[in-house]
């Protein structure tokens, strides 16, 4: 079978070498891919981002599925379109994405169907927001509505911080129409930890547990960012955590969807925020995998993962029971010089080791021009490792990392801290 994964990524990297390794795959198209697409010899790139012609491409190449990565063309509709055009695709129409692409939508859902999350209130006017934020206190979390590549939250620790983020979203539009609107929310503490399962419309399957790091520095410091590493399995979620997610947050996030009269297929993504008394709050819903979570749970994940992406388009995830690696496995995100404010393009990347069976590095922001490799974006690869312990598996995923040399490259040293501590 032929099969087409959207996006540029590591985590559709991600998806496309785990794809390619099922014996009944033909060929893995990526749309449109990065360097490290292009070398993999199972791969090929294909240089399409509209979505109708994507559409007329896996019609002409007679694709059997499509897999899709990123929000934006599940918020664009992709899976509408396709679908509406007889072809197989996995992941949320465009009304489910909303749990994603709005935020408001996203806590007035979970406000009407009693899923834990922060307090919060919407506006799109200036003078309430800035009342709201004096009544309430710092710390406080000032969100865009809309999209903003991760980028459209402020977690303000003052209270000028939090007046300065609406006036940034509100009345100097920083944010465009993303930030026409906000949501204003409860500051809550703990330890983050993400949630992520597959849904074909009626059966949930849970994929394996892991754990991102948003700054961009060691210790959790610096600016936030699109995700510095990530690791698989997370202790904090323990087997009675994991139930009371799914019993909690998951299920009844589907059966409201459902009641509210949208069908939800594709990846679910719950972010949530244990706090220190053991109970789980939602920050967020994302309706795609994350990125750099994918890139360690796919080097973990065993069980051939285009049966589980068919039975997931014919709503027979209840036959699918996935077998995880036991070792953990450790993601480690290498970045640009001058990410995420402002990332430097064209370094070029030297010293990428071949694929082992503890070690595997996938591309970003990478491109091919001519022999060289050169860095195209932010984040640039994710070195994963895999080991019998986080520690071992750290080591696996750094002696990798210190072979790898591309001018003003930035990575954190600790991965997978917080799972050291539990
Ligand atoms: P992304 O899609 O890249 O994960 P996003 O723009 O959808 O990001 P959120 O995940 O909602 O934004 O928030 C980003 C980060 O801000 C969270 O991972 C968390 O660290 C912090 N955060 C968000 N909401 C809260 C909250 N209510 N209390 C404390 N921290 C929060």
């Amino acid at each position: 079978m032929k099969i087409l994964v959207v996006g540029s990524g590591g985590r559709e990297h991600a998806l496309a070498w785990k794809l390619a390794q099922s014996e009944r795959i033909q060929m893995v198209y990526v749309a449109p891919g990065n360097g490290g697409t292009a070398r993999d010899a199972r791969l090929v790139n294909v240089n399409i981002t509209d979505l109708h012609e994507l559409a007329n491409f896996v019609e002409q190449e007679h694709i059997g599925l499509t897999v899709v990565g990123p929000e934006t063309p599940l918020a664009g509709g992709i899976v509408n379109l396709f679908r509406a055009r007889g072809l197989k695709v996995f992941g949320p129409t465009k009304e489910a994405a909303q749990l994603e692409s709005s935020k408001d939508f996203a806590k007035a859902f979970m406000h009407r169907h009693g899923i834990p999350t922060a307090r919060y209130q919407t506006f799109s006017d200036v003078a309430p927001a800035h009342a709201y934020i004096d009544a309430m206190g710092a710390p406080i979390v000032i969100k865009a509505d809309g999209l903003a590549a991760g980028k459209g939250v402020v977690v303000a620790m003052t209270l000028e911080e939090a007046h300065r983020a609406v006036d940034d979203m509100l009345a100097d539009n920083r944010f465009g129409d993303a930030g026409a609107r906000i949501v204003i929310e409860e500051f809550l503490a703990g330890e983050e930890a993400s949630f992520i399962v597959m849904c074909d419309g009626k059966n949930v399957l849970p994929l394996a547990t892991s754990q991102d790091h948003k700054r961009l520095k060691d210790n959790d410091e610096g600016p936030n960012t699109g995700g510095m590493g990530a690791y698989s399995p997370a202790p904090i979620v323990t087997p009675a955590m994991h139930a009371r997610v799914m019993r909690e947050i998951i299920n009844p996030t589907i059966a409201g969807m459902a009641k509210d009269g949208i069908q939800f297929t594709g990846f679910l993504y719950a972010g949530l925020m244990i706090d220190a008394a053991g109970n789980p709050r939602t920050l967020e819903f994302n309706c795609r995998m994350g990125d750099p979570e994918t890139q360690p749970i796919m080097a973990r994940l065993k069980t051939d993962l285009l049966g589980v992406m068919e039975h997931a388009v014919n709503g027979t995830l209840d036959a699918v029971e996935l077998e995880w690696d036991r070792r953990t496995a450790v993601g480690v995100v290498l970045a640009a010089a001058g990410y995420p404010d402002a990332p430097l393009k064209g370094a070029v990347i030297d010293g990428i080791p071949a694929e082992t069976a503890e070690t595997v590095t996938f591309h970003a922001g990478t491109a091919e021009v001519g022999e060289q490799l050169q860095v195209t974006g932010g984040r640039v690869l994710c070195v994963v490792g895999l080991g019998d312990s986080i520690k071992m598996a750290q080591k696996q995923a750094y002696d990798v990392v210190d072979q790898i040399h591309f001018d003003g490259m930035q990575c954190r040293r600790d991965i997978g801290w917080r799972g050291l501590k539990h």
